[in-house]
């Protein structure tokens, strides 16, 4: 080498320090690593069903690049899946968006990047209710924009009251981030609570909505899949409503979401679209076309055997000392309340001060993966994740129960 300098290496961007891993992926990669080493860890710490893809999408997927579908999509999705989310949204929610008002993307995940790509400037405020999944606050922040989160209390069932939303717009807000059912509480809002919120956004007209309706057919109070879209058809210039295949059938692998929305939005947010991925994945489109439009019984099975399991791990977690556990109306995730446990000491000597220290000390001890509330912006809570089947929830109820009468 000429010279005594070491080579410089190129810099990492700036914006890097804004983005963090999410802890539910930090916590299943410990447990991935922990059941490596041979250890029998049980994790409730990710999002994602157990149940297999309907087999009519997989079918549909390997027709599909048989038949030469395996060229470049159009960036804003295949016809015959935009035709087929077009179906779907005035199906189940009586919402009738023109096809050039649809675009698929890469999961409901790349339309939050895509919107806030396409919309937020330096310093743009966005309006998230916590407990909060953690993307949109997290996506928010690499783009520039500012989180500003409204505290949604177990007292008010962790839903957003309109008079904290109206408290928490100002001149600086961009968009107002609405996700029902939700992660992590599952918290769910009637028709009513949801016209009670449009009748504040219709006061501050510069504020886009984002609707995130990935859990929309996740209910178990029978109310069905509602949306704000559908309630406040006056606010359409400025809703946007995601949703996607991942969690309703079980096919998150497959990476396909879509949205409905304000024609010039949805042509920003292609052009965004374009630059990141040029389209979606073929085969994945021809899948999920095909369980959308195909018979939506086994979307029932799954919501049957989701609400058991509820009621499963509702009534375990009430018998752990310390834990306070409401009954969630949507998703797949209960959000029990820890606050008796702070300040106590676990059976391996771990000081439990915070939710992420009896996260952390529940795998170590008790090989069970959950994610602190913190990560969502509310302490001290847990997120259990109840999609899996009910013998390893049963165990990993037991061993909670078992961490925490241990406590001292
Ligand atoms: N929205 C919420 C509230 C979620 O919990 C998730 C996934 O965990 C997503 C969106 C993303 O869904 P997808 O896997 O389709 O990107």
């Amino acid at each position: 080498m000429i010279g005594s300098e070491a080579p410089r290496l190129p810099a990492l961007a700036s914006r890097l320090g804004r983005a963090e891993t999410a802890a539910a992926v930090q916590m299943s990669t410990r447990a991935r690593e922990m059941r490596a080493a041979g250890h029998n860890v049980i994790s409730l710490a990710i999002g994602e069903p157990d149940f297999p893809t309907p087999a009519l999408g997989i079918e549909a997927a390997h027709r599909a690049a048989l038949d030469g579908l395996t060229k470049y999509p159009p960036v804003d999705g295949l016809p015959v899946l935009k035709a087929a989310v077009q179906r779907k949204f005035r199906r189940d929610q009586g919402l009738d968006f023109p096809l050039s008002q649809i675009m698929v993307t890469n999961g409901g995940k790349q339309a939050i990047f895509n919107a806030f790509a396409a919309t937020v400037d330096e310093g743009d405020e966005i309006v998230i209710p916590s407990p909060y999944w953690s993307s949109y606050a997290l996506t928010a922040q690499v783009l520039g924009g500012v989180p500003v989160t409204v505290p949604c209390p177990a007292n008010n069932g962790f839903r957003l009251r309109p008079e904290d939303l109206d408290a928490a717009i100002t001149a600086r807000t961009k968009w107002v981030v609405l996700n029902a059912p939700n992660n992590p509480t599952g918290a769910a809002y009637t028709a009513e609570q949801l016209a009670a919120l449009a009748e504040v956004l219709r006061r501050h007209p510069h504020v886009w909505l984002f609707s995130d309706e990935i859990y929309e057919h996740l209910r178990y109070d029978g109310l069905g899949s509602i949306s704000i879209a559908a309630v406040a058809p006056d606010l359409a210039d400025r809703v946007l409503v995601m949703s996607g295949v991942s969690k309703t059938y079980a096919m998150t692998g497959w990476r396909i979401g879509f949205c409905g929305g304000p024609a010039g939005l949805i042509r920003a947010m292609v052009v965004m679209q374009s630059h990141a991925t040029a389209g979606i994945s073929t085969v994945g489109q021809a899948a999920a076309a095909a369980v959308l439009d195909g018979p939506q019984d086994v979307v029932g099975e799954m919501v049957a055997a989701y609400h058991r399991r509820r009621d499963l791990v509702v009534g375990m977690l009430r018998q752990a000392p310390g834990m306070t556990c409401a009954v969630p109306e949507g998703a797949f995730y209960v959000f029990p309340s820890i606050a008796g446990c702070i300040g106590r000491l676990s059976a391996g000597g771990q000081p439990i001060d915070t939710d992420r220290d009896f996260a952390t000390a529940l795998l170590e001890e008790q090989h069970v993966a959950v994610v602190h509330g913190a990560a969502f912006g509310m302490s001290p809570y847990l997120r259990i994740s109840y999609a899996t089947d009910d013998a390893s929830l049963e165990d990993a109820c037991r061993r909670i129960i078992e961490f925490c009468e241990a406590l001292t």
